[in-house]
């Protein structure tokens, strides 16, 4: 068999039974493709149907969330969660809620997740959920009638051995709450391992916070160590001022690199003298504003809404944002201005044309599903204490998240130069996490 004719007629395949769903078909090309070199060493992997039954979630749920505004107006939205693959652990990935969520965004994100939670090897299947509600702007009793709605559906299938959800964009600590109060009154059960993310002091992981944005530094630290370079006075650049976009921008500077720049939705803010952490998060994570507030209150500090973070020269870039942020014309600027390395604190944030930019111009290039995988790692860790009744201190937890990170960062280089180069890490991430789930598929039969 041409095993690239295949694979090739397979991709076709998934795009005609998918339609709408532009960002699954790329989560899917990206994979199939890198597949080719290691299918063709595994014909008993092909005859089994891995790659077409991986491609099809084991279950897809959509449902509707009605609830009613402080206008006591009655507001309806879509939910969703697919159940992707089971073969190495429960389901397990976050819960997004933003106005751009479709079930071809939440089925990518699934997809995706499948990799990413082999690649921890922390006993994980891979999930995605979320919802078009958009919190932005709603008051806080607003935002948990929506989260009681949303979880009297969804849990009728969750369950710590089943599925468990955690946080992803819109979803953080107060929407984990409310999740988890009423996941508690439907079951009149304390099932702390169901949900990940809560808060330390009611069944929560010291670091889980901090984990995906650490992780993605600890990742780009070895990939950096493996040109003999380090973060030490490095000029960094990160999209997004989210959790994952915080906590990388405080590994970055606990280890000697200068982040200079960050976005969200008002635009972007360059500080020269370096982002001044603690603003930041007063802002972001109290008050809920916008980064204009940054530039009012820190002089030298310039907020813009033209062009992009990405354009402004930097060693390093981080998109911490969203899918598809850091296009062609960015990865170009960046090369352009000498960037050394990019690591992927979002969900697949360069589009296909810039990485294959970014690869020409032999920039380090570390995709999601590896880079980013700290924070489902960290909910692994915390499922582990949730099961044991234990907590385990900061450090602890920390120590285990950079271990994971160093082993995930060695995975994906030797799986990739098994398979081709020991720096295509997009290789080494899609054929290491697609390896451990293959072959758990294979032993548990059709
Ligand atoms: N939403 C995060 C991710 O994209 C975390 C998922 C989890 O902890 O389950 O991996």
């Amino acid at each position: 068999m041409n095993v690239a004719a295949h694979l090739d007629a397979l991709q076709a395949d998934l795009v005609r039974r998918n339609p709408g769903e532009p960002e699954f078909h790329q989560a899917t090309q990206e994979v199939l493709h890198a597949l080719k070199p290691v299918l063709a060493t595994r014909p008993d992997l092909l005859e089994a149907r891995i790659v077409e039954r991986l491609c099809e979630p084991e279950r897809q749920v959509i449902f509707r969330v009605p609830w009613v505004d402080d206008t006591g107006t009655v507001q309806v939205n879509r939910g969703f969660r697919v159940e992707f693959s089971s073969a190495l652990g429960p389901y397990k990935g976050g819960l997004r809620f933003h106005p751009s969520v479709t079930s071809g965004v939440v089925k990518f994100l699934g997809f995706e997740q499948i990799f990413k939670n082999a690649l921890t090897g922390l006993g994980l299947g891979g999930g995605k959920g979320g919802s078009d509600f958009d919190p932005k702007g709603r008051s806080d009793a607003e935002v948990m009638r929506f989260c009681q709605s949303f979880m009297t559906e969804l849990h009728r299938h969750l369950g710590e051995k089943t599925d468990v959800p955690a946080g992803d964009i819109g979803v953080g600590g107060r929407e984990i709450g409310y999740l988890f109060g009423q996941y508690k009154r439907l079951t009149n059960r304390f099932e702390a391992g169901v949900l990940t993310g809560k808060g330390v002091g009611w069944g929560g992981s010291h670091a889980r916070t901090e984990a995906t944005g650490y992780g993605v530094v600890h990742f780009l630290q070895e990939m950096l160590a493996t040109r003999g370079l380090s973060l030490e006075g490095r000029g960094v650049v990160v999209s997004g001022s989210g959790n994952v976009a915080l906590y990388a921008i405080e590994k970055i500077q606990a280890l000697g690199g200068k982040a200079v720049a960050c976005s969200d939705s008002s635009g972007y803010i360059v500080d020269e003298n370096g982002l001044d952490l603690d603003l930041l998060k007063e802002i972001k994570e109290e008050r809920r504003g916008r980064l204009t507030a940054y530039a009012e209150a820190r002089p030298g500090a310039v907020h813009s809404e033209r062009g992009s973070v990405f354009d402004v020269p930097c060693d390093i870039a981080l998109p911490c944002a969203t899918q598809n942020e850091l296009g062609q014309q960015h990865a170009v600027a960046l090369a352009k201005n000498g960037v050394l390395a990019v690591a992927e604190g979002a969900n697949m944030p360069t589009t296909p044309e810039a990485v294959e930019v970014l690869r020409q111009a032999d920039v380090l290039f570390a995709p999601g599903k590896a880079a980013n995988a700290g924070g489902v790692a960290t909910s692994a860790l915390e499922m582990r204490q949730n099961a044991s009744l234990q907590q385990w201190s900061f450090e602890r937890t920390e120590t285990e998240l950079a271990s994971v990170m160093r082993d995930i960062h060695a995975l994906c280089r030797t799986t990739a130069d098994t398979y081709g180069d020991a720096d295509d890490y997009v290789l080494g991430a899609n054929a290491g996490g697609f390896l451990r789930t293959a072959e758990a598929m294979a032993a548990q039969g059709v």
